[in-house]
């Protein structure tokens, strides 16, 4: 039997303290060991739907639910989503000034060990995890030490995300347009390390706009969202059918059922 992680039930929600509504009634339900790809048009409500369950306060959930592991999600704080096991890897990565990409890694493993009631990790542990992830994403050793993505190209942010998402070990992995801005290596390299992320325990939710990352990492389902609702489901045939076709035609399919 399948192991729902999280489920999500007529959820609406809109940009809080205005009356902009973004979500209209999402219905969603992704099992551990999965991967999901939520696809749609520029303004259709992937991001938002990414950041909501993250736990961004910029929006505000107005009807339905989220149950992750069984526990209403929405009670928790961002931050407390992410000890959980959350890990939201952003469209558009921010620069940390100052603060080296390996402190900010450790000290976040280390919030998240906490949390589970386990040791701080010790410095060589945490060097050996590096090492290995680093090497799965290709990445340059100079990296740890540069501060977290100052003057990283936009590659090398979207990168870098792959590598702290690995490193992080998440339980619920959700990327938002990760294959943006990437060239083809950059894509292979990152696509390749999210789908070594795949595993029994966890899911993956990638919301993207292209298919072409689901050439490298393949989808279990693929979902179209249309003006922040899921309005069909399919397979990994759905995504090459999106690529050929575009979207419209979901339009017109969804006219005639109305
Ligand atoms: P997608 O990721 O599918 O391109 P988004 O979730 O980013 O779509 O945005 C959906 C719609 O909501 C867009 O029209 C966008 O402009 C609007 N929107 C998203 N966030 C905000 C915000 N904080 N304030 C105002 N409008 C927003
Ligand atoms: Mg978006």
């Amino acid at each position: 039997m399948p192991e729902p992680l999280l489920v999500i039930e007529n959820l609406h929600a809109k940009v809080a303290g205005s009356d902009k509504v973004i979500l209209k009634g999402v219905n969603l339900t992704v099992n551990k060991g999965e991967v999901h790809a939520i696809m749609g048009k520029n303004g259709s409500g992937k991001s938002t739907l990414a950041q909501v369950l993250a736990g961004r306060e910029v929006y505000e959930v107005t009807e339905g639910s989220v149950h992750y592991q069984g526990r209403d999600l929405l009670e928790l704080k961002a931050e407390e989503r992410a000890r959980e096991g959350i890990f939201l890897a952003f469209q558009y990565p921010v620069e940390i000034p100052g603060v080296s990409t390996s402190y900010f890694l450790r000290a976040a493993v280390n919030a998240v060990r906490t949390h589970r009631g386990e040791r701080e990790i010790s410095a060589p542990d945490f060097l050996k995890i590096v090492k290995q992830k680093m090497q799965l994403l290709h990445m340059d050793k100079s990296f740890m030490n540069r501060a977290v993505n100052e003057g990283f190209s936009g590659g090398e942010k979207k990168r870098n995300e792959i590598f702290q998402m690995a490193v992080m070990d998440p339980i619920l992995a959700l990327m938002d347009e990760t294959d943006s801005g990437l060239d083809i290596d950059a894509l292979k390299t990152v696509s390749h390390g999210a789908d070594s992320l795949r595993g029994p325990e966890r899911a993956i939710v990638l919301v993207t706009h292209y298919q072409r990352m689901l050439n490298y990492i393949t989808p279990d389902f693929v979902h179209v969202m249309i003006d922040g609702r899921i309005v069909k489901t399919g397979d990994k045939d759905l995504a090459l059918e999106l690529e050929a076709k575009g979207y419209d035609w979901i339009e017109k399919e969804l006219a005639v059922g109305a």
